[in-house]
C-alpha cells in the first residue's frame, strides 16, 4: 500500500470542517429521546420482534464452525454468490461474485465506501427530497456537493424539468432511493427512464439504495435502475440483510457495481472497516436462500402493520400518505397547530408517550419538512396497539 502527500494547508482547525457541517443523527436521537421518556419508539426503524428462527441458527452454527475471524474482505464467497443467486431471481440480472459484489458493514457503509470511491473535489450529487438523512453527510463527507430535487406530496413526484436543471456536466452521480424512506414512494418504470436518460446524457453514477426491496404493498413492483438498457455500467445497487430479514444491529450490507468500480470501492471498504462480521455473513448466506414463501409472509406482516397504524394515525388526527413500500408512514400534521415539526414531536415524546423523527430532518432546508412527522411501523401488534392507546390523548387545534 502506498499513499501520495496531501495539498499543503492554507490553515489549521482543531476538527474536521466536515464533521462540523452537519449534526448528529435526528433518529438515533429519537430513539434515545424515547428511552429518557418510556416513549413508544415509532422513529428509528428497527423492528422490534424477532428475526427469523433459521437466520439466527444459521449465525450461532457459524460462530460454533468458528467462523470467528476475518471473512475475505470483500465478502465470504457464500453471501456473495448467494446475493447473486437472489438478485438473478428477483431482477433477472447476472452478477459476477468475484468482481462485482462488496460486502459491507451494512448498506450504510455501502453507500460510503460508494461514495468515496467515486467522488473527487468539485464533483456534484444529485439528491432526491425528502431523503434517508444518511445522504446528506455522505456527499459532505466523501467531498461532493449535494444538489437536491424535490419529490412532491401527495405521490412524491419529481418535476422532470427541475431534475433535469439539477444535472450539470459537474453531476457525478445521482442517489435514489427505491423503495423510499421516508415517504413510502416506489419509484415507476417512467420515472426511473427519465433518471436513466440524465444519468447517460451526463455520464453520471445512478447509487441506488435498494434496502427496502422486499416490502411492497398495493401490487408495487421494485425496479432496481440497474435492469434499464444502459444503466448496468453505471448502477451501484447498495443492499443489505438489516430490512428484508428484520437483523438490523447485524451490519451486513453490500455494493453491487461494475467491476472497475467494485475494485475502487473495494480499497475504499477494505480500509475503512476490513470487512463485516464473519458468522453474520454465513447466516446471511442462508437467508437470501429462503423460499419465495419467507418473503410473501414478510410482506402480508407489513401490509397488516402498514393498514393499522394508518387506521390510529388517522383517527388521531393525521393526515397520512399511503405507503406502498417500506414501513414507515409520512404524515402531514397541519390539523394540530404546532408551530413546526420539532415542537410537535417533542410534545409526542415528553407528553404523549410516542416518538417519531420531525420531517425537517428529512430536508435540506428543514423548514420545507416543518409539516411531517415520519412514523415506523416495524413493530409488534402489542407496541401499535399501546401507540394507539396513547395517540387517542392527542387533540387537533
Ligand atoms: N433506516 C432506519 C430509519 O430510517 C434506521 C436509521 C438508523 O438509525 N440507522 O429509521
Amino acid at each position: 500500500m502506498s499513499v501520495s502527500q496531501p495539498p499543503a494547508r492554507a490553515q489549521r482547525a482543531r476538527h474536521s470542517l466536515k464533521a462540523e457541517r452537519f449534526t448528529e443523527s435526528v433518529i438515533r436521537e429519537m430513539t434515545r429521546l424515547a428511552l429518557a421518556h418510556n416513549a413508544i419508539n415509532l422513529a428509528q426503524g428497527f423492528p422490534n420482534f424477532p428475526a427469523p428462527a433459521e437466520i439466527k441458527r444459521a449465525a450461532k452454527e457459524a460462530i460454533d464452525r468458528d467462523v470467528n475471524q476475518y471473512a475475505i474482505t470483500w465478502g465470504a464467497k457464500s453471501l456473495r454468490d448467494a446475493i447473486v443467486a437472489r438478485v438473478a431471481r428477483t431482477q433477472g440480472l447476472t452478477i459476477d461474485p468475484e468482481r462485482e459484489i462488496t460486502v459491507c458493514c451494512g448498506a450504510t457503509e455501502a453507500m460510503m465506501s460508494a461514495m468515496m470511491a467515486i467522488i473527487n473535489p468539485g464533483d456534484e450529487v444529485v439528491i432526491f427530497e425528502p431523503f434517508y438523512e444518511n445522504y446528506g453527510p455522505d456527499a459532505i463527507l466523501s467531498g461532493a456537493t449535494p444538489r437536491f430535487v424535490k419529490l412532491r406530496p401527495p405521490d412524491w413526484t419529481f418535476d422532470p424539468a427541475e431534475l433535469a436543471a439539477a444535472f450539470s456536466p459537474a453531476t457525478k452521480a445521482i442517489i435514489l432511493n427505491t423503495p423510499n424512506n421516508p415517504t413510502g414512494k416506489v419509484f415507476t418504470r417512467e420515472e426511473l427512464e427519465a433518471i436513466r436518460d440524465l444519468a447517460v446524457r451526463y455520464d453520471a453514477f445512478v447509487i441506488t439504495d435498494e434496502i427496502y426491496e422486499s416490502i411492497l404493498y398495493d401490487g408495487a413492483r421494485h425496479i432496481s435502475p440497474a435492469t434499464l438498457d444502459g444503466m448496468r455500467e453505471r448502477t451501484i445497487v447498495v443492499n443489505g440483510l438489516s430490512k428484508t430479514y428484520s437483523v438490523t444491529g447485524w451490519r451486513v450490507g453490500w455494493c453491487i457495481a461494475p467491476p472497475e468500480t467494485t475494485a475502487a470501492i473495494r480499497k475504499v471498504h477494505d480500509f475503512l472497516t476490513v470487512g463485516a462480521a464473519a458468522p453474520m455473513q454465513e447466516a446471511g448466506a442462508v437467508a437470501l436462500g429462503f423460499p419465495e414463501s419467507y418473503y410473501e409472509q414478510l410482506a402480508a406482516g407489513y401490509l397488516a402493520r402498514r393498514n393499522r397504524l394508518l387506521g390510529i394515525l388517522e383517527n388521531a388526527g393525521f393526515h397520512c400518505f399511503r405507503p406502498r413500500g417500506t414501513y414507515y408512514i409520512m404524515t402531514d400534521i397541519s390539523a394540530f397547530g404546532f408551530p413546526d415539526d420539532v415542537a410537535f414531536a417533542r410534545h409526542l415524546v415528553e407528553k404523549i408517550g410516542v416518538a417519531a423523527v420531525p420531517g425537517s430532518s428529512f430536508y435540506s432546508n428543514p423548514a420545507d419538512g416543518r409539516t411531517h412527522l415520519r412514523f415506523a411501523f416495524c413493530k409488534t401488534d402489542e407496541t401499535l396497539e399501546a401507540a394507539a392507546d396513547r395517540l387517542s390523548r392527542l387533540h387537533r387545534a
